[in-house]
């Protein structure tokens, strides 16, 4: 322990909040409550989880006036409504997130301190609410929290899932699935509104009546809302994000078996009810699936539904307060379409118009485009949704004829503008006609919205000259760029205290709401006092990731190696195979040369496979095989690990960024449409070895390309590749130690007791590699010599570390928010406080 001095001690307390005793008093008392009340134990049959629960409760409490106090005043404000609708919120744990929001750590840590309880104990308590699969759900739960901290009227719309991202387990050096029963406890943080459960049709028919189409016979299921609260940094606002469950109706089944089985109409309740039983595991990838399909209707039905009601019962609508017409609902409603998922959101708002509120097609057609945006995530052909025309006629017939419609008015422009060209008209369709018919999803989107953008700068640009080409010819003026961003609160002041209490030191605490002030940091950047203290809370980090992986893996960490971290969703574009076969170059060379390897590294590799995709499974494994070689052979030593991460997800990544020395960006370039992962690795000092792709673009733009090791082919020398025909063999043949290790994998040199374990990946990368690996081999390994040789001198590594985090506060999502904001929503950021509530809890 250092001694600290008392100035120290204020400005770590000030981020955490001010304690004051009566308030630690009143803390220990509503915890001692919950124990008694709401989990009806006394001290000495109580649980640790009990704790975690009264603990949850007490904070909790802290929210509940200012979250109705929020909601009350937008009703009498009536500000523009901000939707984000998307099918995933990758959250994490809330308890220590809602302390530090509502600035009540500091009081609440005294507390349990007092009380002679662990409150870090009790937080591993916490289950994560697991409701994504990766970088687009996680984007999902950032921006929840930069929308309540800029004062927005908004509101999260997604899906209770009853089992979020499996819990993945390595057994035998193969990925396991576990289900993750996330709510077998219960989830002290929601509400359900069983007074706000709304209907959702599904099947049927459509009828031509006189009063217009009737969609009839339909199956009904229920949606039960469950609030979440969502609280801005130290503004109290609480914003709601609203996830929606499946309910059967009473008379569910019984109507079809009045003479029947009534036990069995009973049971088979449960098949309506499966709509939000689990999250699907893909991350980019499309598996067109009808209970998909199910979910995503039935998240943009309610939500709908919802946003109509909420409009319409506006106390300014109307003297009978309720807004009767249509024309203002642009000026009230904003809706962001996270990716296509929620597409459906776009033909059911204009049936809504059109079959019930009985607004002219025309006009409910531009009352949607003005209300809804869209936002894409990738341009990987596999994960783009088209759905089958004759599931969707099934599943949704009155959607299937809007969309039959929107496609034919939206033709009848195209040939307007361009006469004649058939090809055109043919590429632009929503309707794909080879095969079997499907709807594209994306254009859609595009022609239902009025801005469409990409998530970092270079996917943009690339969004406009490949995928929606002939849609950015005929509207250029919706195409934007917003690049993503991460929350400074959980991704800093959260996960890296020590880091933060360093950088208040020198710059105050403006930059956890003005992330861009941590350019003054630069003026250190070449103080050696201030260098020090860096590396030493990186020390102080990797020590602690060190033997929680001991704890769990039995592996012993060398902490004076250099922890070379790539954690992300396993995927082929991703690339872990280029950085195992550079951990097996680093391999050969020791076991070639025993002085060869001149900074020892602990590479670690974490992230989960869908549970249907053969080749990132084979990826795993190879990466348990070939570190259960390396880390065994004592030849090697603690020169050089590989470990595999298990179950990589938001509460890991917490632990692993303020670990991280080296940070792993090697995508394709061209395939990662931003990444979140890099910055969140930047702002916690971490030095990238990285592709010119997604937002690594902007990262070395904002640092300098000096400060970074930026490495490989460029979108131009891919498609330039793709062009002249890319053939794995011409590196496989030029360079001997690529040789070797694409042999090692093919003959089973890493799986001895199975020679063919691997060979179909060595086929992979030697016969169908859409990703090119072999073609950055060589640029990949010369940069991690660079890397190595550059961590030999850790002043100036230091240097570089602190460039890196002074440059990242464009990754704010807080920037991302506030653009979003005003160049799509058409409403204004707030930094004001809203008045706090009078507290007795
Ligand atoms: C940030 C994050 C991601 C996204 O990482 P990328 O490297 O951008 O793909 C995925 N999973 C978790 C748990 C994250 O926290």
């Amino acid at each position: 322990m250092s001694v600290q001095t008392d100035s120290e001690k204020r400005k770590q307390i000030s981020v955490r909040g001010i304690v004051a005793v009566e308030n630690v008093a009143e803390v220990k008392k509503a915890f001692n409550r919950h124990v008694h009340y709401t989990l009806v134990k006394d001290r000495n049959v109580a649980t640790p989880r009990d704790y975690y629960f009264a603990l949850a409760h007490t904070v909790r409490d802290h929210l509940v006036s200012r979250w109705i106090r929020t909601q009350q005043y937008y009703y009498d404000k009536d500000p523009k409504r901000v939707y984000y609708l998307s099918l995933e919120y990758y959250m994490g744990r809330s308890l220590q997130n809602t302390m530090i929001n509502l600035g009540i750590q500091g009081t609440v840590d005294e507390a349990l301190y007092q009380l002679g309880l662990d409150i870090e104990e009790l937080e591993e308590l916490e289950e994560d609410a697991g409701l994504g699969n990766g970088g687009l759900g996680r984007l999902a739960a950032c921006f929840l929290d930069s929308m309540a901290t800029l004062g927005l009227a908004a509101y999260g719309y997604g899906i209770r899932y009853e089992y979020g991202i499996f819990a993945q387990k390595i057994e035998n050096g193969e990925q396991q699935e576990e289900p993750d029963d996330w709510l077998r406890y219960g989830n002290p943080w929601e509400k359900a509104r069983p007074e706000f459960m709304l209907p959702v049709n599904f099947y049927g028919r459509v009828v031509d009546t006189p009063q217009g189409k009737k969609w009839v016979d339909t199956q009904v299921v229920f949606a039960m809302p469950y609030d979440n609260p969502i609280p801005g940094y130290n503004n109290n606002v609480v914003n709601t994000l609203r996830l929606w469950s499946a309910k059967s109706p009473i008379d569910f089944n019984l109507r079809f078996f009045n003479s029947g089985d009534y036990i069995q109409a009973v049971l088979d309740r449960n098949v309506a009810e499966n709509i939000s039983r689990v999250l699907y595991p893909n991350d980019n990838f499309f598996e067109g699936k009808e209970l998909r399909l199910r979910q995503e209707y039935f998240m943009c039905a309610a939500t709908l539904q919802d946003i109509v009601r909420r409009y319409k019962s506006s106390k300014f609508g109307s003297r009978e307060a309720v807004r009767t017409t249509f024309e203002s609902l642009p000026e009230k409603v904003a809706i962001q379409l996270n990716d296509t998922h929620p597409a459906l959101a776009i033909p059911e708002l204009l049936r809504i118009l059109i079959d019930v509120e009985n607004v002219p097609y025309e006009e409910a057609w531009q009352l949607v485009i003005k209300c809804c945006a869209y936002t894409n995530h990738t341009v990987l052909p596999e994960a783009l949704e088209r759905w089958p025309c004759s599931m969707l006629e099934n599943v949704l017939p009155r959607h299937m004829q809007l969309i039959y419609h929107i496609n034919f008015l939206h033709l009848q422009e195209v040939e307007k503008r361009w006469p004649g060209d058939m090809d055109r008209q043919r590429r632009m369709s929503l309707i794909e006609e080879e095969g079997e018919k499907r709807v594209n999803m994306a254009h859609l989107c595009v022609v239902g919205a009025h801005a469409v953008n990409g998530v970092a700068a270079i996917h943009s640009d690339i969004l406009k000259a490949t995928v929606f080409r002939d849609f950015f010819e005929m509207w250029p003026e919706k195409f934007q760029n917003k690049t993503n961003g991460i929350t400074p609160r959980r991704w800093l002041l959260l996960c890296n205290p020590g880091l933060s209490d360093l950088i208040c030191d020198k710059i105050g605490e403006e930059w956890t709401v003005h992330l861009e002030k941590l350019q003054g940091l630069k003026r250190w950047a070449k103080d050696p006092a201030f260098q020090r203290a860096v590396m030493k809370v990186k020390q102080e980090n990797k020590l602690r990731l060190a033997s929680l992986i001991e704890r769990d893996t039995g592996v012993k960490i060398n902490p004076a190696s250099m922890f070379d971290v790539q954690v992300k969703r396993i995927h082929e574009y991703k690339r872990q195979l280029l950085n195992i076969l550079h951990v097996m170059t680093l391999y050969n060379r020791i076991k070639r040369d025993p002085t060869a390897v001149n900074t020892p590294r602990t590479v670690m590799i974490g992230g989960k496979a869908a549970p249907g995709y053969y080749i990132a499974k084979q990826i795993i494994a190879l990466a348990c095989a070939v570190g259960n070689t390396i880390n065994n052979d004592p030849d090697v030593g603690d020169k050089l690990k590989l470990i595999f991460l298990e179950n990589y997800r938001v509460t890991l990544a917490e632990r692993i960024m303020p670990a991280a020395d080296l940070s792993e960006q090697i995508s394709t370039a061209g395939t990662e449409a931003s990444g979140t992962g890099n910055m969140k690795f930047m702002l916690n000092g971490a030095l990238t070895v990285g592709t010119m792709d997604g937002a690594n673009v902007e990262m070395a733009e904002e640092a300098g390309e000096n400060n970074m090791f930026i490495f490989g082919m460029r979108v131009d020398d891919v498609e330039e590749l793709k062009r002249r025909g890319y053939n794995a063999y011409e590196y496989y043949e030029r360079n001997p130690e690529l040789r070797q290790c694409v042999e090692q994998i093919r003959s089973g040199f890493f799986s001895p007791g199975e020679p063919g374990r691997f060979a179909h990946l060595a086929d992979v990368l030697l016969h169908h590699d859409r990703f090119m690996h072999l073609a950055d081999y060589d640029a990949y390994i010369e940069a991690q010599q660079k890397v190595s040789d550059l961590y030999q001198d850790q002043a100036k590594w230091a240097e570089m570390v602190i460039e890196n985090i002074a440059s990242s506060g464009k990754f704010s999502s807080d920037r991302t928010i506030a653009e979003y904001a005003r160049e799509i929503w058409g409403v204004e950021p707030s930094w004001e406080k809203m008045p706090a509530p009078h507290e007795t809890a």
